[in-house]
């Protein structure tokens, strides 16, 4: 009995986890489709359904949740109950998530990943600030752009694990 509470207790908070990514990637559409860009969302048709893509850009962007997709950085805490199960989990995600963007460049889409802590919490980006990165992102021909807290940065495909939180031993 007191695993079916668990798990139930499990799926709660998963389902708490993504709908709180929700929110913040609403907030990203809005800003774009007020600055004129044009987009389809969660396209099933391409590697990871990217929550946005811009056609005329060839451009993919993903909005992740700091925990869900394992950020080095520190809104990424491991739940203190049901540890090895989150960690796992997690692994799994983090591993699709490089394999996604690994068969988006094959198809010569570019990906922008915005981590969660650039939208949410201490030390967010201001919305303004983000619309330009987005924007020189989108006139640039760079393949890969991660924005975090920090600003946008345009690390190697291959070195997308350099954002991945050592916690999760995928290195
Ligand atoms: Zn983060």
């Amino acid at each position: 009995m007191a695993d079916v509470h668990n798990k139930d207790q499990r799926r709660k908070n998963m389902r708490a986890i993504k709908s709180a990514d929700t929110s913040i990637e609403v907030r990203v559409r809005k800003m774009l489709w007020h600055a004129g860009y044009r987009y389809r969302l969660n396209v099933k048709s391409l590697p990871g359904t990217p929550d946005i893509y811009l056609p005329k850009y060839r451009a993919a962007i993903q909005i992740n949740g700091c925990l869900w997709h394992g950020h080095n950085c520190p809104q990424f805490v491991l739940p203190k109950t049901k540890t090895e199960f989150w960690k796992s989990k997690i692994t799994d995600n983090v591993k699709r998530d490089i394999k996604n963007a690994e068969t988006l460049q094959l198809q010569k889409i570019r990906l922008l990943v915005i981590w969660e802590c650039a939208l949410r919490g201490r030390g967010r980006l201001d919305e303004n600030y983000m619309l330009i990165l987005l924007e020189r992102w989108l006139s640039s021909e760079k393949t890969l752009a991660i924005v975090d807290k920090q600003g946008a940065k345009f690390p190697d495909p291959a070195n997308f694990i350099s954002q991945i939180n050592p916690a999760l031993a995928i290195h």
